[in-house]
């Protein structure tokens, strides 16, 4: 068996037309206009492309984008007073502190100030409660774009053996917690895998669908797997350089042994990169509509 691909870039568009069409309509109907804004603190060359992809973005959908670069020597009291300042704004919906934050400034204290009503990344400890306990405002935006991808390719979630490698707060743990939801595009049965586990392939093989978020180039590879099986492959690893300077990215996942197998496979890049900032849209629109009354929390 060869693996069909999930192309995430494919569904990213897919989902950023519908979004354009409902921006446009929130202006024509509420004159309202979901505003997004990104904090970047420093220099950090990959946070710049980062922020930058995001403006675009916004700004391709209808979003009123706005963006704060604030030099690398920035107090934690400038910082925590422009979030304040952010936080009463009421053109903005969305606030993305980009992150890693410059080692001198505490990057919990910092997310913890952004109101949770805007805290669009899905981070603020309110929003990761109110995950858990299956009453979600906003979905973390790298999980909720796996979810996107498996309800889009027809993927059956329910009844579904899950196995999740990686525990992290930003992907491991919460698609874990989303998928095992008792709602629509959930109600799964999820295993979660990390560095202590035994014997990870004991788990792996057992899996319906296998979601990687690793961090570490073929964590797995086609023997840990059982054919037919769905594979997401979160990971992004830069594993050389081309004689022209781009980066080469792998996933965490050995796509050529895994695709003999798997029914189906995202690839890296073009699967759930491009999902990521869809759903940070998404999450700035319905922002917008609850701070409008248009939708309930
Ligand atoms: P992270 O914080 O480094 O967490 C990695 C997790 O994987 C940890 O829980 C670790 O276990 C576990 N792990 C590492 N090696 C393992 C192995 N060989 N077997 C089993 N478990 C292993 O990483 P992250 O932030 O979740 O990101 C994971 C990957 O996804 C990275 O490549 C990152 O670049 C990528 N990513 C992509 C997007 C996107 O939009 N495409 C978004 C976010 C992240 P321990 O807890 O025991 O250490």
């Amino acid at each position: 068996m060869t693996a069909t691909l999930i192309k995430g870039a494919e569904v990213a568009a897919q989902i950023r037309e519908e979004l354009k069409k409902e921006i446009a309509d929130l202006k024509a109907k509420h004159n309202l206009v979901p505003g997004l804004v990104t904090v970047l603190v420093g220099a950090d060359p990959a946070s710049q492309v980062y922020v930058g992809q995001k403006e675009k973005t916004s700004k391709e959908l209808g979003i009123y984008s706005e963006r704060h670069d604030l030099p690398e020597k920035t107090t934690q009291k400038e910082l925590i007073a422009l979030v304040n300042q952010l936080n009463k704004d009421p053109k903005i919906h969305g606030i993305l502190v980009q992150l890693p934050l410059p080692k001198h400034l505490n990057e919990e204290e910092v997310l913890y100030t952004i109101n949770p009503r805007k805290d669009v990344d899905g981070f603020h400890p309110v929003n990761v409660g109110k995950l858990m306990i299956g009453e979600p405002d906003y979905l973390p935006c790298t999980p909720a774009g796996i979810q996107q991808l498996l309800i889009r390719s027809g993927t059956p979630i329910e009844g579904a053996e899950v196995v999740v490698v990686g525990r992290s707060n930003i992907v491991g743990k919460p698609i874990a917690n989303m998928l095992l939801q008792k709602a629509p595009g959930a109600n799964a049965t999820v295993t979660i895998c990390h560095t202590k586990t035994r014997d990870i392939a004991f788990h792996t093989r057992r899996a319906d669908i296998l979601i990687v978020a690793a961090g570490k180039p073929k964590s797995v590879t086609g023997d840990m797997v059982k054919n037919g099986v769905v594979v997401i492959d979160v990971g992004v690893n830069e594993i050389g350089k081309t004689a022209d300077g781009k980066r080469i990215l792998a996933g965490d996942v050995d796509f050529d042994t895994v695709k003999e197998k798997a029914k189906a496979i995202t690839p890296v890049p073009g699967g759930v990169g491009p999902m990521t900032i869809t759903m940070l849209m998404m999450n700035t629109v319905r922002a917008a509509k609850v701070a409008a009354g248009l939708m309930k929390k």
